[in-house]
């Protein structure tokens, strides 16, 4: 019975080791020893009782006579004490059993906790991996002027047009604090061209056959496509106008230069009035008339002009765009800027910081 004891005390204090460990319930199957014995007792009082009657007087010289009772009480004891260490083999095995299992339960339990550290770490170290690697390349194509691929998207929708976003030297600018200097005049070699006229979803725009060019500050440029903003996108000194032509030109270099011209309200203007009479009637068509088209009178009287440093003012606004903006606006007819407005009531690129960029005027 000690042993059963020291049993059952070592199985509590392993029971109560963990404060994460579960209560130990009570052993099933294995016997109450105090009822066994209270049994056992009732037992042997009962045998008492059943041959309880005085034993018959013996002659003495047969020696090797038990008592009756006493024999009785003999057995009982020996079977008691064998029932008693039954129990005790049995409550042994039940407890080892036990403790093993609960060995068994601690080491998963550890082995789980290990297990879920590490898997932490790792996650760990993926993310320090992310965080370093540079963003997944996007390739998208399609960009407009509000919502989600409005401008403040641009440069998410593809990774060739970062500048949109990153870039120190964009378009449009407000037009302020510009050095009066005598600048040279801009030398136009222009001439009726053919032409074509193409709705391509984000203005319209005309493109004009070779021979056009633009000569300034040592270097001459060929007009490839002139098109139109509603509103304006360049201010002057704050103020806005009612739309822009955007005349580009590339030199051989394949460098950029774009001259603006402002519009404002006022007499019809013919070569705008051309380029609308050959509209297409579909976005993405294009239009090719067999009448000539002179840019020369698309330009103001005044030459007298802005230049600055910037960017193109769409996808994939790229910068080393020498732009040339003449002061003084050209007119059209308010019929003309509202057959614009019918179909591009809003195709301007907000204003961009001129991060301290010079800006050159004619005086
Ligand atoms: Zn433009």
């Amino acid at each position: 019975m000690r042993n059963l004891i020291a049993l059952s005390a070592c199985c509590l204090v392993i029971g109560t080791v963990g404060a994460a460990d579960p209560v130990v319930p009570p052993v099933k199957g294995v016997p109450n020893i105090r009822p066994n014995l209270a049994a056992a007792a009732a037992a042997e009082k009962a045998n008492l009782e059943k041959d309880g009657k005085p034993a018959e007087a013996k002659p003495a010289d047969k020696p090797k006579y038990v008592p009756p009772q006493r024999k009785n009480a003999a057995a009982s004891a020996a079977a008691q004490r064998e029932d008693e260490a039954r129990a005790e083999a049995e409550l042994s095995d039940k407890i080892a059993q036990r403790l093993a299992e609960m060995r068994a339960n601690q080491a998963a339990r550890l082995a789980a906790a290990e297990k879920n550290r590490k898997q932490k770490a790792a996650k760990v170290v993926a993310e320090e991996v992310a965080a370093k690697a540079p963003p997944p390349r996007a390739y998208g194509t399609h960009w407009s002027y509000e919502g989600e691929s409005g401008p403040a998207n641009w440069s998410r929708i593809n990774s060739d047009w970062a500048k949109c976003a990153s870039g120190t030297r964009q378009s449009p600018i407000d037009i302020r604090d510009g050095m009066k200097v005598d600048l040279e005049q801009i030398a136009f070699d222009y001439r009726p061209s053919g032409f074509n006229v193409t709705d391509n979803g984000h203005t319209v725009q005309v493109m004009v056959g070779p021979g056009n060019y633009l000569s300034v500050a040592g270097r001459t440029y060929e007009l490839q496509q002139f098109h139109f903003h509603r509103p304006a996108e360049e201010r002057v000194n704050g103020k806005g106008f009612e739309m822009v032509v955007h005349l580009v030109h590339k030199d051989p270099e394949g460098k950029l230069a774009v001259l603006a011209l402002l519009l404002e309200r006022g007499k019809p203007q013919p070569t705008i009035q051309t380029v609308w009479n050959n509209l297409p009637l579909e976005k993405g068509d294009t239009a090719t008339p067999t009448i000539v088209l002179d840019p020369n009178d698309l330009l103001p009287q005044r030459r007298d002009y802005y230049t600055f440093m910037g960017s193109l003012t769409t996808p994939p606004c790229t910068e080393g765009v020498l732009w040339l903006v003449m002061k003084e606006p050209v007119q059209a007819s308010p019929a003309q800027l509202a057959l614009f407005s019918r179909l591009y009531p809003f195709n301007a690129r907000p204003i961009q910081a001129s991060s301290g960029r010079m800006i050159k005027e004619s005086n």
